[in-house]
């Protein structure tokens, strides 16, 4: 570890540039799926944290949905004690390995930068990452603590990010947490969705065995809705208490002619195949096309993803269709740029409006249709308009569509009671609490497609409803 640093003064803090993320080459990387992002050097880090001016008011704090002490995390990084900083880190962020990596901080917490008025914004997210990192390689495997239980079970449905922060945090708080997984390996879109050049399972792995080694149990291939319902889980297994953290990972179609043809996936199913089947690995059983024209549809972090695996399995071009135009796109900025970097085609301002097959019922192309913007949506973004007579070709033999997910019927339709919105998300009140008592809900089921950080923050904030549920359900002892 460094030797304590020096205070430094303000103005000796502003003449410090930004420092830059190290990244593999680019050509090298389109072809392979090693992590993208290199992680900054010890020195470098505690350079770039040195430019943060610790101020009293951290507007960035406000940016961040589960609001870190960011300048308290970065002074410890900027002083050289990185024991300090991981402390302080952990203290208000239960998976800062993965949040450093995919959270969309541009657009959160360093938007809110105060350097960014008048330059670049400090790098927040690369001084997580580093800080995590740095935690996770000296932390060991050391037992945690033991702490007083509680006598109370509760359940976790699904181990994305919201049911596996919950689980820690409820397991910390004395209860008996078991984590039902629908899937045969945990960490939900962690694993299944988010490709490992942008988060290597060997993290989201890490953080699961550390629950585990917290006495949180997890469950593998349960699917709850089949397996057991929730009523089974409360009356006949007996759980005290239920969170509901299944994810909306059911996909959405566009409804275009042809989509039934072979060589058209979802980006769930064609991103599932390749992270969590390995389908990349030659001696994978499962199996995904190979194609050498590929056509991604979309333009948020999925979509990105799913065009930049394509690149990776041999795809060129692998082309992304996206409606509206660059500024519109949801996806993360950094994942565009990398996108482009790696030889990804894009093609803005287009709509595929029919997938055409050959004569054996295979993909050949894509119809597509130039759009121009038109008058903002009620979200305020310029709604893609149709330009007549613009109809064109795009040749593939793979069309991925990442248009949207929505939430899975499957668990809601075998709980009658439970209410949900009229687009099948799950309702909760104030205390994240469903409309059955007990069962509270949280992450994507609730919001609808979100963010890792928002799911996060629901799993920190249920598990301590819960525990206070489970408080005043507590009846005081009878005295004979
Ligand atoms: C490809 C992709 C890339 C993304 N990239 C980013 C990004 O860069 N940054 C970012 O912040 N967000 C990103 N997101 C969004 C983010 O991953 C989600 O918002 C987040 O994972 C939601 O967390 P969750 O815990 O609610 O659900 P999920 O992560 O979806 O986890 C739900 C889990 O529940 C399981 N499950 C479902 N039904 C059942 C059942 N009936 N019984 C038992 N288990 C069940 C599922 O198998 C899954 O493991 C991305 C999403 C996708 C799909
Ligand atoms: S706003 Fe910027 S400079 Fe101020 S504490 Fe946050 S990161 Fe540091």
């Amino acid at each position: 570890m460094s030797e304590a640093k020096p205070k430094i003064k303000a103005a000796e803090r502003m003449k410090i540039n930004r420092q830059a993320m190290p990244a593999r080459d680019a050509v090298e990387r389109s072809h392979t799926f090693g992590e993208v992002n290199l992680g900054l050097l010890e020195q470098i880090a505690i350079l770039e944290a040195q430019r943060c001016l610790e101020c009293k008011e951290a507007k960035c704090v406000a940016g961040c949905p589960v609001a870190v002490d960011i300048p308290g995390f970065v002074a410890k990084l900027a002083e050289g004690d990185l024991q300090a900083a991981a402390d302080v880190l952990a203290n208000c962020n239960a998976l800062p390995c993965i949040s450093g990596r995919v959270c969309p901080q541009e657009k959160q917490c360093e938007i809110l930068c105060i350097r960014g008025k008048k330059g670049d914004p400090v790098a927040i997210g690369y001084l997580e990452r580093f800080v995590a990192d740095w935690a996770l390689a000296h932390r060991g495997v050391r037992k945690a603590a033991p702490v007083p239980l509680s006598g109370k079970k509760v359940a976790v449905v699904g181990s994305g990010p919201a049911g596996l922060t919950a689980a820690g945090e409820l397991a910390k708080l004395g209860h008996e947490v078991t984590v039902f997984e629908a899937l045969h390996q945990p960490g939900g879109v962690l694993v299944y969705g988010i490709p490992e050049f942008r988060l290597p399972k060997e993290i989201v792995k890490a953080e699961v065995d550390a629950l585990v080694r917290l006495g949180v149990e997890i469950r593998c291939n349960v699917i709850i809705g089949r397996s057991y319902t929730i009523d089974q889980l409360l009356q006949e297994e007996r759980y005290d208490a239920i969170f509901i953290a299944n994810g909306a990972g059911l996909p959405v179609f566009m409804g275009i002619p042809g989509e039934n043809l072979k060589g058209v996936y979802s980006a769930n199913e064609y991103l599932t195949r390749v992270n969590l089947m390995k389908a990349f690995d030659p001696n994978s059983a499962t199996p995904v096309l190979k194609a050498k024209q590929v056509v991604v549809v979309g333009g948020g972090n999925t979509a990105m993803d799913g065009v930049r695996v394509a690149r990776r399995l041999g795809a060129d071009p692998s082309t992304l269709v996206y409606r509206r135009s660059r500024t519109e796109m949801p996806a993360r900025i950094e994942e565009v740029h990398h996108a482009e970097e790696e030889g990804v085609v894009f093609q803005m301002l287009t709509n595929p409006v029919k997938i055409l097959g050959d004569d054996k019922g295979w993909v050949r192309a894509v119809l597509c249709q130039r759009m121009e913007l038109g008058a903002p949506d009620a979200k305020g973004r310029r709604s893609p308009v149709p330009i007549p007579n613009s109809e064109f070709e795009i040749p593939c033999e793979v069309v991925v569509e990442a248009i949207g997910t929505r939430a899975n019927p499957l668990l809601t339709a075998t709980t009658p009671d439970l209410k949900v919105n009229e687009k099948g998300y799950i309702q909760i009140d104030a205390n994240n609490m469903t409309s059955k008592p007990g069962v509270f809900a949280g992450g994507d089921i609730v919001r609808g497609a979100a963010t890792v950080i928002l799911a996060m923050g629901d799993g920190k904030r249920t598990a301590h409803a819960i525990d206070a549920y489970l408080k005043a359900s507590v009846q005081p002892a009878t005295a004979n």
